[in-house]
């Protein structure tokens, strides 16, 4: 029996599925999980000593690569000075004057602890503003565990065949409405069915939690005219892209404001940080200075703060990361395009800059249901050759694969390569 193999015979007794959050278990692909016990740069280590070039990057955070020494030495430092306060600390407004100086979209931002409250809160905030509650949610796009985002939500939930989630009361979930994903028409019907009772309107900008799908031309913008016309928040859950599509996210790609954006993951560096912010008029409405409540006792934690700070600073002034990870992003496309053009295998490549995802399907992905008909029972014999070949990725179809400012060129190509075997 391996270690990895002993860890999980322990841990499924005391922890259920063995995981403490779904994504990372084995369960679609088959196996037993890999226990890690360290990482660094591009490269991951089990607890029995095998290495793995890294694609999935703590889901995120690690665009920089693991372990990276500043934000290592940032969180040591802080660690010196204490863990926890419970107070104001320095750290917080430079945090805030970061986030605020490279989202213009963003005038006032709130520090939470993951991106799960930072949906809640921004959807709370939303509510309160505008004094309506039901909220307009797009099918396969993930916004965190909360509530009222388990209805047609995307990643673990996806992966694992659950509808929806249990526990979760219907008076939670009915004011949810949910829309197709670059479907303009479905969320404006969705308007107009419910006159004056949407307060916000959310969305995964560049959806990445049913494996990764772009919006298409004028998606984004039509979204943006429709929450103006409707009198609705429009939110952008950038906890995903926001810091990783460029410096000022998805927003900035496609050239669309937010009225709120939530972060997560890049912001804490791998540390458990949340964040949402907007428009001042609609931030003014949150506690203490209006009337949503919103609170944590460790939000704007000082070690968090550190580690956040030092990566956001590091892209802020090393713009050349985002032309690096963008280089591998597309040389992964389009070495898989020729892959697949050269083996014929029923199966497409997605994605844009530092995200990408192969879809076991032989028709194009543009929202859930056509993600949907993926051969996930073909992707868990590829996602097991891939770790066969010292390739750790997503163990589900319905995530991207993450590339980092630490991995190289030589990493796309063995890639490339152990993806072409396989499909051969
Ligand atoms: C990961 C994710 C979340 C939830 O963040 P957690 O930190 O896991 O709570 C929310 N929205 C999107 C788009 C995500 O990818």
């Amino acid at each position: 029996m391996t270690k990895s193999e002993q860890l999980f015979e322990r841990a499924v007794k005391i922890i259920p599925g063995g995981v403490n959050s779904p994504v990372r278990a084995y369960r679609s692909v088959g196996g037993t999980p890999r226990f890690i016990e360290r990482a660094d740069g591009a490269y991951i280590w089990d607890a029995d000593g095998n290495r793995y070039t890294d694609y999935i990057g703590s889901w995120g955070p690690m665009l920089l690569g693991h372990n990276h020494p500043e934000i290592r030495e940032a969180v040591c430092k802080a660690a010196e000075k204490g863990l926890s306060f419970g107070a104001a600390t320095e750290a917080e407004v430079e945090m805030a004057e970061l986030i605020c100086s490279l989202v213009p979209s963003v005038e006032m931002v709130r520090m939470v602890n993951s991106g799960t409250e930072a949906v809640m809160s921004a959807i709370r905030a939303a509510r309160g503003y505008t004094g309506r509650e039901k909220v307009i949610k797009f099918e396969g796009c993930y916004h965190g565990h909360c509530d009222a985002m388990l209805v047609k939500a995307g990643s673990g939930v996806m992966t694992a065949g659950i509808p929806d989630s249990a526990g979760v009361p219907g008076g939670c979930a009915q004011d949810t409405l949910t829309a197709v994903y670059n479907d303009l028409s479905s969320a404006e019907r969705l308007f107009e069915e419910n006159p004056g009772k949407v307060a916000a309107l959310i969305v995964e900008p560049v959806a990445a939690n049913m494996g990764v799908v772009l919006p298409q031309e004028g998606f984004l913008k039509g979204l943006r005219a429709l929450c103006t016309k409707y009198g609705a928040v429009l939110i952008f859950d950038e906890v995903i892209t926001g810091f990783r599509l460029g410096i000022d996210g998805a927003q900035g790609l496609y050239g669309v404001a937010a009225d709120l954006t939530t972060f997560g993951k890049i912001i804490g560096a791998g540390m458990p940080v949340g964040a949402y912010g907007g428009k001042r008029e609609i931030m003014e409405c949150v506690a203490p200075v209006g009337p949503v409540y919103q609170a944590g006792t460790l939000s704007g934690n000082p070690v968090a703060m550190a580690a956040g700070i030092t990566q956001l600073r590091i892209l802020r002034d090393h713009p050349e990361v985002y032309d690096k990870i963008s280089r591998l992003g597309d040389l992964f496309r389009q070495g898989m395009e020729q892959v697949l053009k050269e083996s014929g295998a029923e199966v497409r490549v997605t994605g844009t800059g530092s995200l990408a995802c192969v879809f076991f399907t032989g028709e194009p992905v543009k929202d859930y249901a056509s993600a949907k008909k993926s051969d996930t029972g073909r992707f868990g014999k590829y996602f097991h050759y891939l770790l066969g070949h010292g390739i750790h990725a997503a163990p589900s179809q319905f995530e991207a694969v993450f590339f980092s400012n630490a991995h190289k060129e030589e990493d796309i190509s063995a890639f490339l390569g152990a993806a072409k075997a396989f499909l051969k």
